[in-house]
This record gives C-alpha cells, structure tokens and sequence, in this order.
C-alpha cells in the first residue's frame, strides 16, 4: 500500500537551529511545519501569568489543564493560540523559554500536548521539531534526525539573534543558559532529549543553513521521500 503522509522528525538541543531548518525544509518540500518547543512555550507563558512557582510541580500541573493551546496557520508560519488569544509573537523571550524548560518536565504538562502534536501530523506530510519527536511523539516517524551544533557555535547564533532585535544580552551567560537548558531536558525522566535509535545524527557547528537543509533531504530521499510531478510526497 501507498504511504499517504512522510514525517520528518527533528530533534535536538536549544540553538541548534531546528526550527529554521525545519521552517526551510517544509517551505522547499511543501509540508507543514509543526513547532512543538512553541506549545511549551505558550504553557510556560500561561504559568507565569497565573503567578504559578515553575518549581511546584503538583500547581503546574493542575493549571495546565486550564490552558486550551491550538495551532492555526497563516502564510505558512504557524501561530499559537492560547485560550483564544494569539501568543506567537510573546513567548519568544528567553524567560519564557527558560521557563519551559522547567514546566516540559512535569508528566502532566507533556501529556496535555501529546495529543494535539499527534493529531496535526496525522493527516499531512510534517517537519515536525521539538525534543522527543523521534522517540516519543512520532516513534514511526520515515526520517528522524538528531541536529546539534556545539554549545559555543549554539551561543554565538542566539547572541546574534538577540543582538539584531536590539536585546541586552552576554554571550557568556547565553552560553552558560543553554547548557542548563540541555541539562535539564536531557537528565529529566518523562521524554527526555536524547537521540532515537534510529535517528541520523547531523551536526550543523561547520555547516551553512542550505547545507544542513541538503544533509536532511538526502536523509529522507535515503528513507524513501521522493519528488513526482513537482510534490514531494
Ligand atoms: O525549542 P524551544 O526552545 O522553543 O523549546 C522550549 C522548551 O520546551 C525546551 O527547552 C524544552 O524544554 C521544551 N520542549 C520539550 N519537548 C519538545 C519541545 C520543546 O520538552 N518536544
């Protein structure tokens, strides 16, 4: 039988550069992007609205349930919602990405979102990226790729970034936060970051976006992805 959908499963470390591969990648094969780090981002916001402490764990996890996260797309670029509210543009702060950090490691929280990131790669071919898509949201996953870069090459890009929309910041301490970060995904017990048995490992520190992107589609060509009448499918 046919295969109907091809699933590209992205995971990898903070700064790695997943989501503009992954944005890239979906723009060029003409799949839908699917950015979960942005779910747990909009959690995150939600808690620290609500004054909720992230260290509690048993306090996040009954408000979670209170926040009714959904997914739209407008040009392409997804927008989240939470509670009916477009939050796309203010969870992409280094607090609230620090703080969902914290809150993605709760069970309850992880659960919460399970179900919509299934559910959007369900009926269409995806990108999706995030920390457990390989081995935990998308097991079946055609093509899963571990993407990292090293913590200095990851720092310099975030401080460029942040440079470029005009926030203070210290490369030493971004630094410093995305090690953090990585400890903390990787060392939590419910789906940690780590590498699928069966997940390609790209590391992006000597390479340039076009080449990382080339790296992935050869990857998924390996696997079985292939272009008929210009659709890749
Ligand atoms: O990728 P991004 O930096 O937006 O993700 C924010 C945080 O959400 C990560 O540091 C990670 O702790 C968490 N996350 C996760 N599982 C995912 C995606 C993100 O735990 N699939």
């Amino acid at each position: 039988m046919q295969r109907e959908v091809f699933r590209i499963a992205i995971d990898g470390p903070a700064g790695a550069g997943k989501s503009t591969i992954a944005r890239l990648l979906a723009k060029k094969l003409g799949f839908v992007y699917i950015d979960t780090g942005a779910m747990y981002r909009a959690i995150a916001l939600f808690c620290l609205r609500k004054g909720i402490p992230v260290a509690d764990e048993e306090a996040v996890s009954q408000t979670v349930a209170d926040a009714h996260i959904t997914i739209s797309y407008q040009d392409g670029q997804q927008q989240v919602w939470l509670n009916g509210e477009d939050v796309s543009g203010l969870i992409r702060t280094e607090k609230v990405g620090n703080t969902a950090s914290a809150v993605s490691a709760y069970p309850a929280v992880r659960a919460h979102l399970l179900d919509l990131q299934r559910s959007l790669a369900a009926s269409a071919s995806v990108i999706m990226d995030g920390r457990d898509i390989g081995t935990c949201v998308l097991p079946e996953a055609e093509t899963k790729v571990f993407l990292t870069a090293s913590s200095a090459v990851r720092a310099m890009r975030r401080y460029k970034e942040l440079k470029e929309k005009g926030e203070m910041c210290n490369l030493q301490e971004i630094e410093q936060d995305i090690i953090e970060r990585d400890q903390r995904d990787m060392n939590r017990a419910a789906a940690p970051l780590r590498q699928a048995e069966d997940a390609v490992l790209v590391d992006g520190s000597e390479m340039d976006i076009d080449q990382v992107v080339s790296a992935i589609i050869q990857v998924a060509v390996s696997h079985g992805l292939k272009v008929e009448s210009g659709v890749w499918r």
